[in-house]
């Protein structure tokens, strides 16, 4: 056996936490992967013409650190990009990355995840762009808007400043660019309630918005948006288009054939969260001790997994009990 070859065998066995040649570590946590904040943000082709960017969210040294995506589709009638980054600086960094690529002006911006740290920034989007977004995520915009300009309405994490969609796809919108052909998808709510997705059918690739995290623990958002038990069936729907590539909002954007697997991964730790806390819900464990009971199995080693469960399952309680808006 080569040498390497057999490094990177004995590596695989021994379960290094290391970057390996030709391997890819499956996490989230850029550190294991080796990486530093200087190395963000990252753009990777996944087809002519098509881009997924990827930059880090939070401080890199505070071990809570992980990407956000964005995808960039250039065609020779402009660029649409799903989904923004968090903050003005970032989502200006973001278009002028786009202008490094293309001349051609973005022309679209698909909001597939309408929390701060995907919209937070959008308006740092050239003035004349269109945003699209579910009429779920154009009213929490619409809230927050009214919010912060002091007109009552819920508070919002996004801020102030983000622009109002424009447009709405509640199902399914074809959109023709210089003969490039994206479908915006709400395939049923999971993380946001409004959640999005664009997909390329001639390319085979699926933007999912917050549908997907990659060996992320599953977070229903600060604003306890998600609901777990419908999620598992929105991601379904995805798995059954047979995509060939499947883009994480959150996590890395690695190789389709990791992405494939860690899909069907990140259902199984939807599914294992949901039947745990049904479990413990049947058994009529009290919300507060139900996460210290619950059996995540291999789960429990996922990136961010004990900051995001306890809200996760409390989720799931009230989808049980029919109490989420
Ligand atoms: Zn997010």
């Amino acid at each position: 056996m080569p040498r390497l070859t057999m490094l990177v065998v004995l590596a695989g066995l021994l379960g290094v936490g290391a970057p390996v040649y030709g391997q890819v570590v499956r996490t989230a946590d850029a550190t294991v992967r080796g990486l530093t904040a200087s190395d963000f943000p990252r753009i990777k082709k996944l087809a002519e013409n098509v881009y997924a960017y990827e930059d880090l969210n939070g401080s890199i040294d505070s071990n809570l650190a992980f990407t956000t995506n964005s995808l960039i589709v250039v065609t020779s009638d402009g660029v649409l990009v799903a989904d923004g980054q968090g903050s003005v600086a970032k989502t200006k960094r973001l278009v002028d990355e786009v202008g490094k690529i293309t001349t051609q002006p973005i022309r679209y911006v698909v909001i597939c995840a309408d929390h701060g740290d995907h919209i937070a920034g959008n308006s740092a989007f050239p003035s004349n762009v269109t945003f699209i977004a579910h009429p779920t995520s154009k009213a929490l915009i619409e809230r927050q808007a009214a919010a912060a300009a002091g007109r009552g309405g819920r508070g919002g994490a996004a801020g102030p400043g983000v622009p109002i969609p424009q447009e709405t796809v509640s199902d399914k919108r074809v959109l023709m660019m210089g003969g490039t052909e994206m479908q915006i998808l709400f395939l049923g709510r999971a993380h946001t309630g409004g959640d999005l997705h664009v997909y390329l059918p001639k390319e085979g690739i699926l933007f999912m918005g917050e549908v997907f995290f990659n060996r992320l623990y599953p977070s229903v958002g600060g604003s306890r948006s998600g609901r777990p038990i419908e999620w598992i069936e929105t991601i379904t729907k995805a798995e059954a288009m047979k995509a060939r590539i499947y883009v994480p909002d959150h996590g890395f954007v690695d190789s389709p054939e990791v992405l494939n697997e860690e899909l069907v991964n990140f259902r199984g730790a939807l599914e294992n969260l949901v039947s745990e806390a049904r479990r413990m819900h049947a058994a009529k464990v009290p919300l507060e001790n139900a996460p210290r009971n619950i059996n995540l199995g291999e789960f429990q080693y996922w990136y961010r997994a004990a900051n995001n469960m306890p809200d996760a399952v409390r989720q799931v309680y009230l989808e049980i009990e029919g109490k989420l808006p």
